[in-house]
């Protein structure tokens, strides 16, 4: 075992987002890789803006994605231990209690806690950025508790750190300017400092700061998508890192592996959600046909559902192949389903007189040809969609492919864009299939 501890301390002021989540994989990664230990800790100091509700999304999240820790704890059951240490540096001169008006509520005095700031110059060295210097003066006697049983975050951060052997802390460079004053205080208490390493932000795709337009959005919203954890991991994991073997596709055990701080990238990786769709999609087809059809046939009955179709699991299953083709995310079968892309599988559709013959063609010759079609798949006894094809395509190849084609399959159909003929009349069976096509020629009669 490894000394190594590192902490993710996400304060629950709003759902885990994919920033929040990066932090807790980085560190994830950079523990497992050397044997450490991950503590969890709830920084909820805010109490305001702290809500039980963002801690339960947070943990739930983070274990979605299949990440776990060794050590739990909230900041808001820790105030005895802060206490002690402001005291410490009152008691030490190196704090004092200031008597000042409110800032919320004027009027009223409070007893804020200022740190004695030396005002010195601060360097320390960044894993990902070097040497990072900071003049402090400007910095002033910077408050470090809205009153003595009441704590700021720099101060939460130092002490909990120190205490819980932090020996690593790694996380986004927004909190690069808080370093100093950590450190600060950290050599007011007499503490270590850890190893720090500030990764670059994950950028929207104008390389400005990543906002919910952007593809910024709750992990939970890409988990209601249907984002797999595995698609998320991988390209949350390898965005902005660069690792040593170049490979794309990374299980999470294959990342701790090859993981190494020294590899993030110095600026920031613009996060795209096309991108991420191609790892969903990577995973998504690399799943069981068993696992797929699970994660798809209940969304499926869904959907046809509420278009007030007549479900049809066996129907449905025969769709599976021609879905995985067809969608990225679950949310694309979704959207599909509400788009009526499906209807016709599971009921006859309506027909658009005006749209059964293909442009070139007469109605008179259209009705010909599916007059012609019905004759010869009566004859079709496993109506496989090859035995299909064999029996229509050499009619179709002689009197023209669009002409013959093009009705077959809007007849079966009723939809400008869809498959081909023969998968859909496969798939719809042998009644359906004349039924419709004897439809299409009434149709065409009138
Ligand atoms: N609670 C801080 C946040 O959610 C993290 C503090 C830190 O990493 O030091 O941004």
């Amino acid at each position: 075992m490894s000394n190594v501890r590192v902490r993710f301390p996400p304060s629950p002021t709003g759902y885990c987002h994919v920033g929040t989540a990066r932090m807790a994989l980085l560190n994830f990664l950079f523990a497992k890789k050397n044997g450490g230990t991950i503590v969890f800790r709830i920084e909820d100091t805010d109490k305001e803006r702290s809500t039980k509700e963002f801690e339960e999304d947070l943990i739930e999240s983070i274990s979605w994605l299949g990440l776990s820790w060794d050590e739990f704890y909230r900041q808001s059951e820790r105030t005895a231990i802060y206490v002690n240490e402001i005291e410490t540096l009152i008691s030490q001169d190196k704090a004092y209690v200031s008597e000042e008006e409110s800032k919320k509520e004027p009027g009223k005095k409070v007893h804020v806690v200022r740190l004695r700031n030396p005002g010195e110059k601060i360097t320390f060295q960044d894993v990902v950025r070097g040497e990072i210097s900071f003049d402090t003066t400007e910095l002033g006697d910077f408050a470090i508790a809205r009153a003595i049983n009441d704590p700021l975050y720099h101060l939460t951060v130092v002490v909990d750190d120190t205490q819980m052997n932090i020996t690593h802390v790694i996380r986004g460079e927004e909190h690069i300017s808080n370093t100093p004053r950590q450190i600060l205080i950290q050599k007011a208490l007499g503490y270590e400092r850890p190893v720090y390493a500030h990764y670059p932000l994950f950028l929207g795709a104008d390389k400005s700061k990543l906002s919910k337009r952007k593809g910024d959005v709750a992990v939970k919203e890409y988990r209601e998508t249907g984002f797999l954890p595995e698609a998320m991991l991988n390209y949350i994991g390898t965005l902005g890192w660069t690792p040593p073997s170049g490979k794309e596709f990374f299980s999470l055990d294959e990342m701790i592996a090859e993981f190494d701080l020294k590899d993030l990238h110095k600026s920031g990786a613009v996060f795209d959600l096309e991108k991420l769709r191609w790892f969903n999609r990577h995973y998504l087809t690399g799943l069981s046909p068993t696992a797929f059809k699970d994660m798809i046939m209940p969304e499926f009955q869904k959907g046809i559902e509420a278009r007030n179709i007549s479900w049809n699991p066996a129907s449905a299953e025969k769709l599976m192949g021609l879905v995985s083709e067809r969608i990225s995310v679950l949310e694309d079968l979704r959207i599909q389903i509400s788009d009526g892309e499906y209807d016709y599988f599971f009921a006859d559709p309506a027909l658009d007189v005006s749209l059964v013959s293909e442009k070139k063609s007469s109605r008179e010759d259209t009705r010909k040809h599916l007059e012609k079609i019905v004759e010869m798949l009566s004859e079709v006894s496993d109506f496989s969609e090859s035995s299909i094809k064999d029996s229509v395509w050499p009619y179709a190849s002689d009197v023209g492919r669009g002409a013959v084609l093009w009705p077959l399959r809007y007849s079966l159909s009723g939809r400008e864009k869809s498959p081909d003929p023969f998968f859909i009349a496969a798939r719809i069976g042998k009644d359906a299939t004349l039924r419709r096509i004897s439809t299409a020629i009434q149709n065409l009669a009138v």
